[in-house]
């Protein structure tokens, strides 16, 4: 089996590579675990985290080859790249902070029911930790996850998306110019068929980025262990009868439109309060049509997933959606597509209770704020969601009230600290809770009945 990186703005086959074998795959699982043990036992924590801070010193020597390579095969805008580029490069700082921070603490126990007994927790990490990736920000969504694995003091193997292997192989170059072992990060090639190899395979914990319908299949597929999923959004935006409309207009047109839509947080259904409903689309549609889709939007990632938009789109209007800006193909070698606005009125259409993973933003004119925050909330999805007012107090209350993990007020999408928090509700991911550090993290609870002598409670 090979998989090929593309161009996507030109459609030109940038590199083929040969995909691991299923041998390979289940040789990963013994690599990676011989690698941790010397990880946990011949480096103390202070010294995983510099070797750590050595994978930042590559990837800074590296820099423009690397955002070149994310670039190439990705489409991204370059805007884009530079800024997730900064954001992991910080990362390192709080994952470094984050793990310093963890240590065993004592559970208190009542001396009544627990005469001389201690229970102490203690945090370690799962060993080898199996991660299938993502293509939409490939170079983010590794680093997230394998910042604070390492740090935690895991080995990782890694699978990048079939569509942005490169981006996946030049973090693996940065990481053999670092002292840490060497099978410490492994990189599997390929698509789908080495991703349900790694499901099955014995890592001690799995973490995927990708779609729903994916992370289905993994759970119905992966067996007993600790599993993070990362999953598709159908984020709701609401915008406020007292908004500032030229602001608000401006932050919904990049919520909804940057990287071509193709962010799992971005502004995906359009909620819009009716006094203002007409100047709002109407100052949007402005600025829709400023964007330049080559240099702002970039392409969508394959042929196929600009045809699913174009499909989506045609049956939306088919099924009697107002067509307002865009809905086509942009003439081009690349996979560009128009960004496309949408008047919809019934709620129950697919183009408003299923993402559209591109540059596609379904508008509704609602009564108030409160039939938004009820249309918003009634979705399988709850990964993001933004509000867009100039009342604070009540931007906050309606925060408050949205079913998702992550709730924007006056902007969009910028996430804590290299994915810190970041979290989906619903369908859109599992687990909800936990600092990230400790994603990567066991507990194992020592009940330490500290004298020797026999309790009241055994056979005499
Ligand atoms: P996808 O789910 O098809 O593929 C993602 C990865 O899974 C690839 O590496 C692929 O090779 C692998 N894969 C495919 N089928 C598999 C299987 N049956 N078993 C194991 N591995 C398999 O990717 P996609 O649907 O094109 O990704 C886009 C989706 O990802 C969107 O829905 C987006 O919202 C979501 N996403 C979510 C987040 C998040 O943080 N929640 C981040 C980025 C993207």
């Amino acid at each position: 089996m090979t998989v090929r990186s593309i161009n996507p703005r030109t459609g030109e086959v940038i590199k083929e590579f040969v995909a691991s074998s299923p041998d390979e795959v289940r040789a990963s699982v013994a690599k990676g675990r011989d690698a941790q043990r010397r990880w946990m036992t011949d480096w103390s924590k202070e010294e995983r985290i510099e070797a750590v801070f050595e994978l930042r010193a590559a990837l800074q020597a590296m820099k423009d080859e690397l955002m070149a390579t994310e670039m190439l095969e990705g489409g991204f805008p370059q805007k884009d790249v530079v800024g997730t580029y900064n954001g992991v490069i910080k990362g390192f700082d709080h994952y470094a902070a984050e793990i310093r921070a963890v240590d065993d603490y004592d559970f208190p126990l009542d001396p009544a029911g627990w005469p001389e007994t201690k229970a102490t927790i203690n945090l370690v990490p799962h060993g080898v930790v199996g991660h299938i990736g993502i293509w939409n920000y490939p170079f983010w969504q590794t680093m997230i996850t394998m910042i604070p694995a390492l740090m935690a003091g895991n080995a990782v193997v890694f699978k990048p998306s079939e569509l942005t292997t490169m981006t996946g192989l030049r973090i693996k170059e940065a990481f053999a110019n670092t002292s840490m072992p060497a099978d410490l990060f492994q990189v599997l090639v390929g698509g789908p068929d080495v991703g349900k190899a790694m499901v099955t395979a014995p890592y001690d914990a799995l973490v995927f980025t990708g779609g729903r319908g994916t992370g289905l299949d993994i759970m119905r597929n992966v067996g007993v262990k600790p599993l993070v999923l990362e999953l598709s959004g159908n984020d709701p935006g609401i915008v406020c009868g007292d908004v500032d409309i030229v602001a608000a207009a401006r932050g919904v047109a990049s919520g909804a439109f940057s990287h071509g839509g193709q962010v799992c947080i971005r502004i995906k259904r359009l909620y819009v309060v009716r006094d203002v409903a007409d100047r709002f689309i109407s100052e949007l549609l402005g600025i829709v049509s400023r964007i330049d889709v080559e240099q702002q939007l970039g392409p969508l990632i394959r042929e196929e997933a600009r045809a699913r938009v174009h499909e989506k789109v045609r049956r939306a209007v088919h099924e009697g959606c107002e067509l307002l800006m865009g809905g086509d193909k942009v003439p081009s070698k690349g996979y560009f597509f128009q960004p496309t606005v949408l008047k919809v009125t019934d709620d129950s259409l697919e183009i408003i209770k299923e993402e559209t993973f591109g540059p596609v933003l379904p508008i509704r004119v609602v009564e108030n704020e409160e039939e938004a925050v009820r249309l918003a909330n009634d979705s399988d999805y709850g990964l993001g969601a933004t509000i867009w007012t100039c009342d604070p107090v009540k931007g906050e209350a309606l925060a408050r009230r949205l079913e998702a993990g992550n709730v924007w007020i006056n902007d969009h999408g910028r996430t804590i600290n290299c994915g810190e928090l970041f979290q989906g509700w619903k369908c859109s991911g599992i687990p909800s809770t936990n600092r990230r550090i400790t994603l990567f993290m066991r507990k194992r609870t020592i009940i330490d009945h500290v004298s020797c002598r026999p309790r009241p409670h055994w056979y005499s």
